[in-house]
């Protein structure tokens, strides 16, 4: 019997040493040390032996036991570590390569994307993208725009002047200089340059004294001007409903109504539905919506027909006032992305703050 028991000993262990897996060594466990193993059966059928081989066979196979489960626990620990070596190396991973794609660090800010959302609408009408001069001179910023002397908008509590030093050249002689407060003097400048047809759209900062939850005293605008033969006022609304319908889509509201610009004649402003009250002036609690004043309506920018008066300014260049007319309109483009992303506060695009920025990625 205790040969017996030795065999059964060798074997395991040698079955042990060729084992690979986990699950390998625990059919063997099963095996050589389950309730149904041999050497269970021996140990468990001792007290129906002779008594003088109780002790011999008992001792035998307790010490066998005992070692197979020491060489199992062994083998056991050796056979997971092996495993997790080779799990390691299967997964192994270059924290020092790049991601796959790499990740971008940062994005674009929410209003250069809106500008150049508008530029590729209107490149794909056929305009050109031009860019202008933000310290600008009087003369192109409202005299030349048909601004008469006494224009409100030429007052010190509407616009930035720049001072300039006794003695220092303005750039043009004795004119007034001043941060541009649109992007209208591209127009006449553009007009000076280059010969009618003319189709071009200013993106560019501007700048006012104004400073709330829809302005900002330096903001973003898009000129946009036409000129040739023959364009009209339905041109102007045929644009700019192209325009919308892109930047907007199919769901926004939108209104023309007569106003006045001094350079423009007739002049309308466009309107698009307010998204905070749907266009109701009123919120949810009786509140009057503050961003559209209770209006329901968010002026988004004025247009209008070239006054005749402003190409008489550029007549040298080939603006015949009596045979050229055109459209001129322009607006604000922090509005335009206010109203896509439904921001309430256009200064929240300026305070750099990571939480609100990070939303547009
Ligand atoms: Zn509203």
């Amino acid at each position: 019997m205790t040969e017996r028991i030795e065999q059964i000993e060798t074997e395991a262990r040698a079955a042990v040493a060729e084992a690979g897996s986990g699950a390998e060594l625990e059919q063997l466990r099963v095996r050589y040390l389950g309730r149904k193993a041999e050497l269970t059966s021996i140990l468990r059928g001792i007290s129906e032996l002779e008594p003088d081989q109780r002790g011999p066979v008992g001792g035998a196979a307790n010490r066998a036991r005992k070692g197979l489960e020491q060489l199992f626990e062994t083998r056991s620990d050796e056979i997971a570590s092996a495993e997790l070596e080779q799990s390691l190396a299967a997964e192994r991973i270059d924290v020092t390569l790049p991601g796959s794609p790499a990740r971008a660090v940062g994005h674009l800010h929410p209003i250069t994307r809106t500008r150049r959302l508008i530029e590729d609408v209107m490149i794909g009408l056929g305009y050109q993208v031009m860019e202008g001069p933000e310290i600008e001179h009087d003369y192109y910023n409202f005299t030349a725009l048909n601004h008469p002397p006494d224009h409100p908008a030429r007052m010190l509590q509407d616009t930035f002047y720049v001072e300039v030093p006794e003695g220092g050249d303005s750039g043009g002689g004795s004119q007034d200089v001043l941060l541009r407060t649109h992007t209208s003097p591209m127009q006449v400048r553009a007009m000076e340059a280059t010969p009618p047809p003319l189709f071009m759209i200013v993106p560019g900062k501007t700048y006012r004294r104004d400073s709330d939850a829809t302005h900002s005293p330096m903001f973003h605008q898009v000129e946009g001007l036409a000129v040739g033969e023959g364009i009209t006022l339905a041109d102007l609304k045929g644009t700019l409903l192209a325009m919308l319908r892109e930047v907007f889509g199919p769901d926004r509201e939108i209104r023309m109504r007569p106003h006045f610009f001094p350079f423009t004649e007739p002049s309308v402003e466009f309107d698009v539905s307010c998204f905070r009250c749907k266009g109701s002036g009123t919120l949810r609690k009786g509140e009057r919506c503050a961003l559209c004043k209770g209006i329901g309506w968010i002026e988004l920018g004025g247009a209008g027909m070239v006054d005749p008066n402003v190409f008489g300014f550029v007549r040298e260049s080939g603006y015949e006032p009596d045979s050229i007319t055109g459209f001129a309109f322009g607006f604000g483009i922090e509005r335009i992305a206010m109203l896509r992303h439904g921001v309430g506060d256009l200064r929240l695009f300026f305070d750099n703050d990571l939480r609100m920025l990070e939303q547009f990625s």
